[in-house]
């Protein structure tokens, strides 16, 4: 992997709210955060409660002082630290309805953000925090995660290059499984806040991982959806948001798309699959199969272009971690992310502005809620064809 040394030799200094015990998404982002070296947790609010935010501190060896009750507390009382000891940037890993305030909270007191997606619990949020963000210079990592990995990139190079020709057709499927029976009310917490209004915003599947799936057909291939057709449904009695949902799309270039998401279907994992085609061929990645990406050529063979490989892109391979073989996932995708985050703020610590950055940001977030509101009028239009506009 492509080393770059980071000349104040020390450490980023990061922050956490959410990601107490039992919780999913902030062990990734710990571990992530940690895998290059160059970030260390030093601080946390991990759970709405002040005991459990205590216990989770605890259990990862953080001194009692920097683990605290609540988000206020934390960036009040970190920023009253020297400026040698308090934290550099907050990872907020908590429910949905949960972004807005520390996000906010946080950029107003200098804190740089990484942000869980869907950014924020509905439009007018998001929309106050890229203004936020505007106004303080601060930097926001939106974490969608899967544009983290080296044959995302290597896809995107490949579009880019020009090599597939025209795009004309983008496929992207999100199939998951694991809220095919209403396990809101059997004790799975996970499932809980995400099927419930008041925490998940207005849409369940579709904020959860639809926006993931527009935004990685909109990274790979460079576009940007236009206008959208939108039919949701709920299939488990009880439950009060979209558990799957179709999307036609098109884009700003004339290409159409076809967007899938789903919770409901029964047996699947995390199986994200993206194909997109020009007018030579076509690129096929399959997120379960991470580290192979299929280039399918007009009336030639089908090729197999595999991580780490010497033939892949500098751009790929610059986000490859482990020699061919050896294969990377989830964790090293997400550890991407996170390098970013840590190159782009190095300026930042030299002269007091982040340098140029490849990970998602604040515009991404505001265009994943903006999505989400025009499936919504979509879905209950009869027109059904509507104008997605930011
Ligand atoms: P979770 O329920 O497992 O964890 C949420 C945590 O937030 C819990 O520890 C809870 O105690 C804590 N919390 C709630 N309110 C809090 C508050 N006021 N202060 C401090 N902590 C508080 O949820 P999860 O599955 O980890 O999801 C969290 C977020 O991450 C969601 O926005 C979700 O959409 C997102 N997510 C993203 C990905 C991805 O691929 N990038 C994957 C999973 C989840």
């Amino acid at each position: 992997m492509m080393m770059t040394d980071l000349t104040d030799r020390r450490k980023l200094r990061m922050g956490m709210v959410g990601g107490g015990q039992g919780a999913f998404i902030g062990e990734v982002h710990r571990i992530a955060a940690a895998m290059d070296g160059w970030i260390e947790l030093v601080c946390g609010a991990f759970s709405s409660s002040a005991d459990r935010s205590k216990a989770s501190g605890r259990s990862l060896l953080l001194p009692d002082d920097r683990v605290y009750g609540s988000y206020q507390e934390m960036i009040e009382s970190e920023s009253r630290l020297p400026e040698g000891e308090r934290m550099d940037f907050i990872s907020i890993v908590t429910p949905n309805n949960m972004h807005f305030g520390p996000a906010m909270m946080a950029l107003e007191h200098g804190f740089h953000v990484v942000l869980e997606k869907p950014m924020a619990f509905n439009l007018e949020e998001a929309r106050q925090l890229q203004q936020k963000v505007t106004e303080t210079g601060c930097s926001l990592l939106l974490t969608h995660t899967y544009v983290g990995y080296p044959m995302v990139k290597e896809a995107r190079h490949l579009v880019r290059e020009g090599k597939l020709g025209a795009i004309r057709k983008i496929y992207v499927e999100y199939p998951q499984g694991w809220l095919s029976k209403l396990s809101e009310v059997t004790g799975n917490k996970q499932a809980a806040w995400r099927t419930d209004p008041q925490q998940s915003g207005q849409s369940g599947c579709m904020g959860d991982i639809g926006t993931h799936a527009l935004h990685l057909a909109e990274y790979i291939s460079g576009l940007r959806a236009t206008r959208l057709c939108a039919s949701l449904q709920t299939f488990v009695a009880g439950r009060k948001l979209d558990d799957d949902g179709s999307v036609l799309l098109q884009f700003d270039n004339g290409t159409s798309g076809v967007l899938m998401a789903s919770q409901v279907a029964a047996g699947e994992e995390n199986a994200l699959k993206i194909r997109i085609y020009g007018e030579n061929g076509g690129i096929e990645w399959n997120q379960q199969e991470p580290n192979t990406l299929l280039v399918k050529w007009l009336e030639q063979p089908t090729q197999v272009y595999r991580a780490s490989a010497a033939y892949l892109s500098e751009e790929a391979r610059a986000f490859c971690r482990t020699p061919a073989g050896h294969p990377e996932g989830y964790l090293e995708a997400f550890a991407n992310l996170y390098r970013g985050l840590a190159l782009s703020l190095q300026p930042w610590r030299n002269e007091g502005k982040a340098g140029p950055y490849d990970f998602p940001g604040v515009e991404d977030g505001v265009r994943g809620m903006a999505f989400l509101d025009c499936l919504l009028k979509s879905n209950e239009s009869n027109d059904k064809w509507t104008d997605f506009t930011v």
